[in-house]
């Protein structure tokens, strides 16, 4: 059986109204301490304004990801993520199909960035990534949607898409927080990242939300091309993540606070290395590592024209990732998967 898109959608849908919280509150950290993010302490210690200015100067001598293209963006040059000096922004809005402990009751507050410095030829989101549809902004108009975000309930601020323009994030962050912003910030990267920006991230991010796309160098530089090196640099980004966030916490209600949400997206005939990336994950990191392993790859953009990857995933490919998942020892899978595998199990 072939799992259609359509297929996907009625049953996420349908599964994702049974999830929302008792589950993931059993994770909860249980002390009701009064919690503010870590961008608070930072200010606090008077290390913010620091950051922002060290992530600024990478601005005229692009290092942002690991292209390091070396262009001055701040002279309106573009590498090849093709992003302007500015974020260009292509929606924002209270998220419902995030990852239940982000979604909460309110919604994960997401702001979606155009551009992009992976570029992959199956991107699922590719009219914003690769055209950069959207509008560009400067950074407190950027704060003024975060802190709108927060003002509709929203559990955290949602940066999908945000290593290209992390100095405009953290400018962002800083002026929302200064006019009250107090929810964490969510880190939701390709996990295409290089050590030395993760490290200007600490003790802003409270919770990161990295892709783990390949295992493999080759597949890697077929279908995001140019980066054969994603591999390497995205488990040593998860370690690093990993080192300053730690496992998911929660708060009393099951929503989260601070902590690593990996997610996997499964793909046809094998191309991500599941197999692979779990059995890595729990050797390198704590097998109580939230892991989502995700089934709805769909064919777009260019996959068409790469036969290995132009149809939809089996059930039995997503069926033989959970379970390498759970012989690995991972403790940790997303509700969600797990109710799509006893769903598929039972088809
Ligand atoms: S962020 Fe863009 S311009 Fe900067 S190094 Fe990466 S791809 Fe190149």
């Amino acid at each position: 059986m072939r799992l259609t898109r359509r297929d996907f959608i009625k049953h996420a849908c349908y599964l994702g109204s049974l999830a929302i919280l008792p589950l993931s509150a059993r994770r909860g950290w249980g002390d009701r301490e009064p919690w503010r993010p870590s961008y608070r302490t930072l200010e606090a210690e008077g290390k913010f304004a620091g950051r922002i200015d060290r992530a600024y100067a990478i601005f005229e001598e692009c290092e942002l990801c690991p292209r390091r293209c070396g262009v001055n963006r701040s002279k309106g040059e573009r590498g090849f993520c093709r992003a302007p000096l500015r974020p260009v922004v292509f929606s924002a809005h209270p998220h419902f199909g995030e990852e239940t402990p982000l979604v909460g009751h309110n919604g994960s507050g997401t702001i979606f960035f155009s551009n992009c410095n992976l570029r992959c030829v199956f991107c699922q989101n590719w009219p914003i990534s690769h055209r950069g549809e959207g509008r560009e902004m400067d950074d407190a108009q950027v704060a003024r949607i975060m802190l709108k975000l927060q003002r509709r309930g929203c559990h955290n601020i949602n940066l999908v898409t945000p290593t290209h323009v992390m100095p405009n994030i953290l400018n962002a962050a800083r002026i929302a927080m200064k006019e009250g912003l107090r929810i964490p910030l969510v880190y939701n990267t390709s996990g295409y990242e290089r050590l030395t920006i993760l490290h200007l991230l600490d003790g802003v991010v409270d919770i990161y939300l990295p892709d783990m796309k390949y295992m493999d160098p080759e597949q890697a530089a077929t279908y995001s091309p140019g980066a054969s090196d994603y591999p390497e640099v995205a488990m040593d980004a998860l370690v690093e993540m990993n080192r300053q966030v730690g496992v998911l916490k929660t708060d009393e209600e099951g929503i989260a606070r601070r902590g690593l949400i990996v997610r996997h997206l499964v793909m046809p005939n094998r191309v991500a290395g599941t197999e692979k990336l779990v059995q890595w994950i729990a050797r390198e990191l704590p097998r109580s590592t939230y892991v989502n392993i995700m089934p709805q790859y769909r064919v777009e953009y260019r996959a068409y024209e790469y036969p290995r990857i132009a149809r939809g995933i089996t059930r039995e490919e997503f069926l033989e990732a959970i379970s390498w998942a759970e012989e690995a020892g991972l403790t940790n899978l997303d509700d969600r998967s797990l109710m799509m595998r006893d769903f598929l199990r039972r088809r």
